[in-house]
């Protein structure tokens, strides 16, 4: 058995969450061993968000440029995918190679490792014959794959998942879509502006099924609109591949499609994390994390991993309080900068010290030495990419009486504000607010509409900072904005 040996901290998985944290850490000085089985960055900026938001961007110009006819006169629009897949290769991929995110790493001081990682013990993770002892810790940001459900016949079938949905230089002529969550219909409504054939099968009563109804149906209609089938409460139950067609057999239907894209949800592979060898139950469907992100003594965990959100700025967020976590357990650990002086780590955390004035930086907010910032998820904003968007933080209305708060909703249509009105085609959305009525504040809302996502950061604000309601109808809402439809909404609050 091969020597361990000796690092400040191995991180396993570098996507968002693991760079990060490997980044920062190696940073400050600290023996950092970065671990990644397939490539730096993970999937967000080469089968996720940055892609897929690199199609919608396409898409929603060809979608635009069709109003131009109601609007200001006439416009030809011929759909051309290949400069899509070639933006996608040469911009946002490198053709699927993360040079560029190794040399950023190791650029900061890191050691790279190519390969999988497993937890082998207290400390110490194996990676094909090498062992890695670490004096501080083990982070884990090892996130997900796609979660393939148990239909009879799928796992023979060459079905797509998200990564060869943002890979395709070729559309097919028609496309079925297993899942209406927010990936399947964000590809959904990108495939069918291209001109696909799109079929979403979802199980739920609707689509969006974690949102608020009234988003449900908003997105429905809109990609109906651009050609898109939409069935729900449809249970896909055997699936059939012939060669040039998938057929899925559904509660007495069938649905056919050259090709079939599978989107029901994503799964963390914690079975392959060696998590029994430190006393972690690995049947669990996520890694459960305290609010500093410590899954047991010396070991952290990131990102999707944790369950507690598959967002790229969740994974952002909690990085930085595993660095602050780490830091601040080294400085409390026997032999750490504290106690020992030593010249290499005292240097590393005296420069995170003092990048700041004396503040310790985790995920921008200032810390003083010895106090880590805890992770509070009241305020997760989630944005679905579609056209209209649909921004939305904190809780549901149904989540919210379902808690049993006196829940008061405020609900304004986009359409028929100002700017919507102006806006004319294109401006479906709406503005719903769900009020503790109790205590005077937001607790949750969801801004849907042409500039969704961005309108919602106003409500972010509202929710994360408590805003007393008092306040927000005695502000200033700029005139004639999206975001003005707060207001309306806010006065609708019973
Ligand atoms: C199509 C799509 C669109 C999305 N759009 C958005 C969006 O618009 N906004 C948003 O916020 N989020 C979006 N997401 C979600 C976002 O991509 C994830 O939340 C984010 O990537 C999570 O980061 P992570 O670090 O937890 O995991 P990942 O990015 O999944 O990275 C985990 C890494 O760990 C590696 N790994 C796993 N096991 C091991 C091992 N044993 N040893 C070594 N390496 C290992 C993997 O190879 C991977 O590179 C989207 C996702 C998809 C699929």
């Amino acid at each position: 058995m091969a020597e361990p040996e000796q690092v400040d901290v191995v991180v396993v998985g570098l996507g968002v969450g693991g760079e990060e944290v490997a980044g920062r850490l190696a940073e400050v000085g600290l023996t950092v061993v970065g671990i990644e089985r397939d490539l730096v960055g993970g999937e967000c900026p080469y089968w996720g968000c940055v892609p897929s938001k690199m199609m919608i961007r396409a898409a929603n110009a060809l979608a635009e440029a069709h109003r131009v006819n109601e609007l200001a006169g006439s416009a030809q629009v011929r759909p051309d995918w290949a400069p899509v897949a070639k933006r996608i290769r040469a911009e946002a991929t490198d053709t699927w190679d993360d040079k560029v995110a190794v040399d950023r790493f190791t650029g900061k001081g890191g050691r790279f490792v190519r390969g999988s990682g497993r937890l082998d013990g207290p400390n110490r993770v194996r990676v094909g014959d090498q062992v890695f002892q670490a004096r501080y810790g083990v982070v884990l940001g090892t996130g997900t794959r796609p979660s393939v459900p148990p239909i009879d016949g799928l796992a023979d079938t060459p079905y797509w998942t998200n990564h060869q949905a943002i890979e395709v230089e070729e559309l097919p002529a028609s496309l079925l879509v297993l899942g209406g969550g927010a990936i399947g219909l964000e590809l959904a409504q990108v495939f069918a502006r291209f001109g696909v054939r799109v079929t979403v099968i979802e199980a739920a009563d609707r689509v969006l099924a974690v949102e608020e109804p009234e988003a449900s149906a908003l997105a429905a209609d809109a990609l109906r609109a651009d050609g898109v089938e939409i069935h729900t409460g449809v249970k896909a139950g055997r699936v059939g591949h012939d060669g040039g067609a998938f057929t899925v057999y559904a509660d007495g239907a069938e649905f056919t499609g050259e090709k079939l894209l599978v989107v029901t949800g994503r799964k963390a592979h914690l079975e392959e994390l060696g998590l029994d060898t430190v006393g972690v139950d690995a049947g669990q469907r996520y890694l459960p994390v305290n609010d500093r992100m410590h899954v047991t003594d010396g070991i952290w965990a990131v990102g999707d991993l944790t369950g507690e959100g598959a967002f790229t700025h969740i994974a952002m967020y909690q990085a930085g309080i595993v660095v602050a976590d780490v830091l601040d357990h080294m400085r409390r650990t026997k032999g750490g900068p504290d106690a020992s002086g030593t010249a290499s780590v005292v240097g590393g955390a005296a420069g995170v010290v003092s990048s700041v004035g004396g503040a310790m930086s985790a995920g921008g907010s200032s810390v003083a030495p010895g106090t880590v910032p805890v992770a509070d998820y009241r305020a997760l904003p989630r944005v679905t990419f579609t056209d209209p968007e649909v921004g939305a933080v904190g809780l549901t209305e149904q989540q919210a009486r379902e808690r049993g708060v006196n829940v008061q909703v405020g609900y304004a249509d986009l359409t028929s504000s100002a700017r919507g009105w102006i806006h004319k085609t294109g401006n479906a959305g709406f503005i719903k607010l769900v009020a503790d009525a109790d205590q005077g504040v937001l607790i949750g809302a969801t801004s849907a509409g042409p500039a969704g996502g961005e309108v919602l950061s106003a409500l972010v604000v509202a929710v994360h900072a408590a805003v007393p309601i008092s306040q927000l109808r005695h502000m200033i809402y700029a005139y004639p904005t999206f975001h003005r439809a707060i207001s309306d909404a806010l006065r609708a609050l019973k």
